[in-house]
């Protein structure tokens, strides 16, 4: 087995979204095939200018493991954002998040041009359930 991997998948540390991210690595066969990110608020930190730790992982992602795609997934009531009360609405929480997604891709592409960068939200519903959905 050679020791490269195709992605680095980028998560926030909330235990919540476990089950989930594991369905979604069997799903798109990343089990054997992504370096796990997890930090706190996932892409926050540099939508806000703050992304120097995710910066640097992605950077050793690259140059250890020859990643060609970073999967940055954002989640719904997510603690470093306040959570779902920190919004009017889920309509404005989505569109936050979509939008911190897009800033945090072109940060990394501004330093990576050649990495593909998917970017997904996970919505933590009332019951507990999670599903994840791709970004347009
Ligand atoms: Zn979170």
């Amino acid at each position: 087995m050679s020791h490269t991997c195709s992605a680095a998948f980028v998560r926030c540390m909330d235990f919540r979204l476990t089950p989930a991210v594991e369905d979604f690595f069997r799903t798109h066969e990343l089990s054997e095939d992504a370096d796990v990110i997890s930090l706190a608020g996932a892409a926050k930190g540099l939508a806000d200018g703050k992304g120097s730790f995710l910066e640097s992982q992605i950077d050793l992602s690259k140059r250890l493991h020859e990643i060609k795609k970073v999967i940055l997934v954002n989640h719904t009531d997510c603690g470093a954002y306040g959570g779902h009360a920190a919004f009017a609405s889920s309509e404005e929480e989505q569109v936050k998040h979509v939008s911190d997604l897009h800033t945090a891709k072109e940060q990394i592409q501004s330093s990576h041009p050649e990495l593909e960068v998917e970017l997904w939200l996970a919505y933590i519903e009332e019951n507990g359930n999670v599903h994840i959905e791709e970004v347009a």
